[in-house]
């Protein structure tokens, strides 16, 4: 069984208490395709646009056939919570907190009445933690006092919420709620996308909707964590592995990346030329000054001996 089938044992919808994780043993590696040659062998597919974007659908959901959200939560709240503190921060260490936290904390009342300082060190370690827990707090607070204490399900109200933007509340839908008003737009989404010839634009808001138009409504959040675990497996932001990737013969992105590579090889030979052809010049004057020294050396000792004769 794959690394994924063996491990993975959430899905959309249900509330995750030990989702798959690198901690605790679950590693998103791809599953080969074995109804296609391998990446090399492929020949490039020109397919338009909308056809591409379901063919790679299609392909992310056999090569990662689950799609459980990486954040441990018990709850709708515990969910915006977690989702919250993952800004600029990793889900593992997000993991890391929120058992405490939430131990402390369990619900939206006892969150909205923390007091802010022990909520700080409690998230401190998740980076921005003051401004985090500020947002928890008062999150939590319009949650209790305008919703009756439960999270509310429609994009406006949670993004009425303080420190919600719109990633957050897809989030909170499509897990909790299995409500998908949108995609969820993070670093290896807007990447991705762009090198899969699915977007042009780099703004998240864009993105989302160029995205909306080209994928079935029901796949909006499940692409953005198939996207996530194929950014961390294979189409890495410092090395995308184009070699090993089944996108390959259908992604624009990888003749662009191997484009450049050969670019930037060839300058760098040309660059190691003209330094050689330095180094070579370099020696062969260094050569000349020497013989020319010991010219001069011979002919004043031959001077010398002549004034003494
Ligand atoms: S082919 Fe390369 S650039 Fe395209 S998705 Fe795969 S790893 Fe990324």
């Amino acid at each position: 069984m794959s690394p994924v089938a063996a491990n993975s044992s959430a899905s959309f919808g249900t509330h995750s208490s030990s989702p798959p994780s690198k901690e605790n043993g679950y590693e998103a590696v791809p599953l080969p395709l074995p109804h296609l040659p391998p990446p090399l062998l492929r020949p490039v597919q020109k397919i338009s646009k909308k056809p591409r974007a379901i063919e790679i659908l299609t392909r992310l959901k056999a090569m990662y056939p689950e799609a459980p959200c990486s954040l441990d939560y018990e709850s709708p709240v515990q969910l915006m919570v977690a989702t919250m503190l993952a800004a600029q921060c990793t889900d593992a260490r997000v993991n890391q907190v929120t058992p405490a936290l939430f131990a402390r904390f369990p619900d939206a009342v006892a969150l909205a009445g923390a007091d802010i300082s022990e909520l700080e060190e409690l998230v401190r370690s998740t980076g921005f933690y003051r401004n985090k827990a500020k947002n928890i707090l008062a999150a939590c607070h319009k949650i209790v006092t305008e919703f009756g204490g439960q999270v509310p399900q429609t994009m406006d109200e949670l993004t009425s919420l303080p420190g919600v933007a719109r990633k957050t509340a897809n989030v909170v839908l499509a897990h909790a709620f299995d409500i998908h008003e949108g995609v969820t737009v993070d670093t290896h989404v807007k990447r991705i996308s762009g090198l899969l010839g699915l977007t042009t634009h780099t703004e998240p808001v864009k993105i989302e909707q160029d995205l909306m138009k080209l994928l079935p409504q029901a796949d909006w959040e499940n692409w953005s964590i198939r996207l996530v675990y194929h950014g961390r497996a294979v189409c890495r932001a410092r090395l995308p592995m184009c070699d090993r990737c089944d996108l390959l013969d259908i992604c624009p992105g990888a003749i662009k990346l191997r484009k450049a590579a050969a670019k930037a090889a060839k300058a760098k030979a040309a660059k190691a030329e003209v330094t050689k052809a330095k180094v070579t010049k370099a020696k062969v004057t260094k050569a000349k000054i020497t013989k020319a020294k010991v010219t001069q050396t011979k002919s004043s000792k031959r001077a010398k001996r002549k004034v003494l004769d």
